[in-house]
């Protein structure tokens, strides 16, 4: 999902427009508050953010979204205003257009933008293999080991555990894993999510009713524990 952050609404509807009818989900906002809300509670793909705005400005939800997250970020920036944009970018965002600007090209920047940040993130398939009691995980050959016997793993199965399994003991939400595992949370229905890991509990635990691995965090998704 593509958050929206834009206090003026001529701007900000024509903004969502085309980046719908390019395909993305979009949610937009008003205020740098509300931007830092949507932040905390949902999984946020990319933000094009104004620089200008009520309560909190674009430097300062720049500022505090850079202390913990890598979140892709466009700006939106007055003409004239070169202090704003060197800032913006030294804080961490990732490009900038200048006002007035063709929605064209900002969807083109985001396409751009998101398809840098898919390309640095990193690749399972260089990984070394993760091995825990009684579970080996291979990437390099998407193989699965549980208590010494091969399992095979659809590919989203795999991907799957592997999200999981590369980062123990964290908790994700169903969103998170559908955009680590399957690349997007767009159109994808989080029971999805639900279903895989039952199918992948019945082939790498032990007791797919007391799963001992992929443990579910209730209201909120799964972890892996190793
Ligand atoms: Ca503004």
């Amino acid at each position: 999902m593509i958050l929206v952050v834009e206090d003026e609404p001529s701007i900000s509807e024509v903004v969502c427009l085309y980046l719908r009818r390019a395909g993305f989900a979009v949610t937009a906002v008003r205020d740098g508050q509300e931007a830092l809300d949507v932040l905390a509670q949902r999984s946020v793909e990319l933000v094009v953010l104004d620089l200008m705005l009520p309560r909190v400005d674009g430097l300062e939800v720049t500022r505090r979204l850079r202390a913990h997250s890598e979140i892709p970020i466009i700006m939106l920036t007055a003409r004239g205003s070169e202090a704003d944009r060197i800032a913006g970018l030294e804080l961490g965002a990732d490009d900038y257009v200048v006002k007035p600007f063709s929605p064209q090209e900002l969807v083109s920047r985001v396409r751009a933008v998101l398809r840098r940040a898919r390309g640095t993130s990193p690749e399972p398939s260089l990984e070394p293999p993760l091995r825990y009691e009684g579970l080996e995980i291979d990437p390099r050959t998407r193989l699965v080991v549980v208590e010494g016997a091969e399992r095979t793993l659809t590919t989203k199965e795999f991907d799957l555990l592997w999200a999981l399994a590369s980062n123990p003991r964290r908790a994700f939400n169903r969103e998170q894993l559908l955009e680590r595992a399957w690349g997007s949370s767009d159109y994808i229905d989080p029971s999805t999510v639900t279903v895989h890991v039952r199918r992948l509990r019945e082939k790498v635990e032990r007791d797919p009713s007391e799963p001992r691995h992929i443990i579910t965090v209730w209201g909120l998704g799964y972890r892996f524990d190793p």
